[in-house]
């Protein structure tokens, strides 16, 4: 039959009769982000550029000229692994200013016949290339430094980790890596076992499961990159609907890698009110002025086997990510260019974005205000009390974009529950 023709930001998309290619409409969101983030990416990239001439410049050294006048032809390369309609990889060649050349990719036959007839259709051909291969083949062929693209985005059927080992390798230095779950409910604790096949970690039954899901999976690039003497740097990692969306930057550095010890935490919970107490894997103590001067130690035992609030046991999750899960310059520019002309979520960015920015960045979970209540069985105080009653304790107090009744706080755990019984 007839194709029908969706349209989303500059893209008008075919959608065959048959159905047989993946289309979400609900992960426009997803995709406005995901925009935002690359012309972030592209502005940076062309002000590198701009640095590097005006430094060569002021070295006086002959390739300038011939240097400055490549700077405009430069844009970023980007691979989009799982392209499926091509959606995606087409909204990034017009949206973006600054793209040199978008590889869209599915190992489906339907699709790519799909993703072709998308780019001729949106007049792409010069900025899309339409491949045809496994996803891992083609990242492993751009692994080589001199092969390396400025980003990958994964964007898969539910667990995104049988991608990762090449992913991590195909980025440049400060290149971005974009990764969606949408299994979140192997993330959320009801697979704690599968979790940990996936993802080399194990996921735990708590109200804060949707932070819980972007620590796992930060856990899970981190380990995959320090194999290659690489590191990440989370820009802005998003819960939405009914999947996850991490934005990361890769860097080299073997010294880095030998601190992602410190960078990864075990979770333990209590099985009675869901305290967590979070353990590192290693301590890394800083001993000099130097940027990597740090010597390493191995943590003492943890928890001495019962909870102090309640005298029940806990249960041991993770490793996850206890490093901040934004930037907070990459996350102004991107509110700074959340415009509801360019974007048809943009009043949505700009909600999640201006809670994101707020988060405190040092505070790894949440306190659900419903469920600290509902522990001790009585009336749930109201969320602007009881934030109020930790900032006159003087401790600091957020939300988090991920659950509506969450409260982020430094205050220690017996704070937070003297407030709940005194209530
Ligand atoms: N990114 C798309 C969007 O925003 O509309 C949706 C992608 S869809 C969720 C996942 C796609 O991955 C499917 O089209 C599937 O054919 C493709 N896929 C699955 N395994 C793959 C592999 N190993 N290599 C390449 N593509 C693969």
């Amino acid at each position: 039959g007839d194709p029908s023709v969706i349209q989303e930001g500059k893209a008008e998309i075919l959608i065959p009769e048959s159905k047989n290619v993946f289309y979400n409409p609900v992960q426009e969101f997803n995709r406005d982000l995901s925009i935002a983030a690359l012309t972030v990416l592209a502005k940076e990239h062309f002000q590198k550029l701009e640095e590097k001439k005006i430094e060569e410049v002021s070295n006086k050294t002959e390739m300038s000229n011939e240097i400055g006048g490549e700077v405009h032809k430069d844009g970023i390369v980007i691979i989009e692994a799982l392209s499926a309609t091509g959606l995606r990889s087409i909204r990034y060649a017009k949206e973006i200013s600054g793209v040199k050349q978008v590889i869209a990719n599915d190992i489906s036959e339907t699709a790519v016949k799909s993703i072709k007839e998308n780019v001729t259709f949106n007049e792409v051909d010069s900025l899309v290339t339409v491949s045809h291969d496994d996803a891992v083949m083609l990242m492993y062929a751009h692994r080589h430094p001199s092969k390396r693209v400025h980003a990958v985005d994964l964007d898969p059927y539910g667990c995104p980790t049988q991608f990762l080992d090449a992913a991590v390798q195909c980025v440049t230095d400060g290149g971005l890596l974009l990764v969606t779950c949408t299994d979140m409910a192997v993330l959320a604790g009801n697979a704690p076992e599968t979790c940990h096949a996936k993802y080399g970690a194990i996921s735990l039954r708590t109200k804060a499961c949707h932070e819980m899901g972007l620590r796992i999976i930060l856990q899970c690039i981190e380990t995959h990159a320090n194999r290659y003497g690489r590191y990440i740097v989370p820009m802005l990692s998003v819960s939405a609907d009914f999947y996850i969306r991490v934005f990361v930057k890769i860097y080299s550095g073997a010294a880095m890698c030998k601190r992602s010890t410190s960078k990864l935490s075990l979770v333990f919970q209590c099985v009675g009110c869901e305290t967590h107490v979070f353990h590192p894997l290693g301590v890394a103590h800083k001993f000099g002025e130097k940027v990597n001067q740090y010597k390493f130690s191995l943590p003492h035992a943890p928890v001495n086997g019962v909870c102090e609030h309640c005298g029940q046991k806990f249960h041991i999750g993770g490793p996850i990510w206890n490093g901040p899960l934004h930037d907070e310059s990459f996350v102004s520019e991107l509110i700074s260019i959340t415009d509801p002309e360019r974007f048809r979520t943009a009043r949505r960015m700009e909600g999640v974005l201006t809670v994101i920015q707020e988060e405190l960045p040092d505070v790894p979970l949440y306190y659900s205000v419903d469920k600290l209540f509902s522990t001790i069985r009585c009336e749930i105080m109201s969320m602007m009390l009881f934030r109020s009653a930790l900032l006159n304790a003087g401790y600091r107090v957020s939300l988090s974009h991920a659950s509506k009744y969450s409260i982020k706080t430094d205050a220690p755990a017996n704070v937070v529950w003297d407030v709940v019984r005194t209530w």
